[in-house]
């Protein structure tokens, strides 16, 4: 499935308001730079249930529950992340991108694969064709003099 980009996240994030979301489902009443109510989690008759506008983020001191705009819909709608992200989009009017698993990229690492396998093979045809070649004779005999076994030699392709 498509991804939503970040970048419509964040939208999503600064566009939504979280206190008008909140107050759908509980009394908000402001208190300083916070806006206070009962908590929509669970029951209780002194509030204990705070929102912060500015960092669009409510927390209850009572349940322990918290978090930002999106997980307030997931918790309270009972939806996934991506589909409280979707609702709250088609709330706030925000467009969501979706980014596909970029087909470049994917290309790329598979030309990348096919280059090494094709290099691979280049070596090894050309290190074939150096020790059944005539001319490679003497350079297979040089290397054997220096020590090199016929092993190691196979070991690079070689025979
Ligand atoms: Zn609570």
């Amino acid at each position: 499935m498509a991804l939503i980009s970040d970048e419509s996240l964040e939208r999503v994030k600064q566009t939504a308001d979280i206190v008008e979301v909140i107050s759908a489902h509980t009394d908000l009443r402001r208190q300083g730079t916070r806006w206070v109510g009962l908590c929509p989690f669970h029951e209780e008759r002194t509030p204990s249930f705070s929102v912060d506008a500015q960092e669009k983020l409510y927390h209850c001191f009572g349940c322990g529950v918290g978090g930002d705009t999106i997980k307030f819909v997931e918790e309270k709608e009972g939806l996934g992340f991506a589909e409280a992200v979707e609702l709250l989009a088609e709330r706030y009017g925000v467009e969501l991108e979706r980014e596909q698993e970029d087909p470049r990229a994917e290309a790329r690492r598979q030309q990348r694969r096919r280059l090494g396998e094709l290099l691979n093979r280049t070596a090894i045809f050309y290190a074939s064709y150096l020790w059944d070649a005539e001319e490679a004779a003497k350079a297979r005999q040089y290397l054997l003099e220096r020590g090199l076994s016929e092993e190691v030699l196979r070991g690079f392709g070689v025979g």
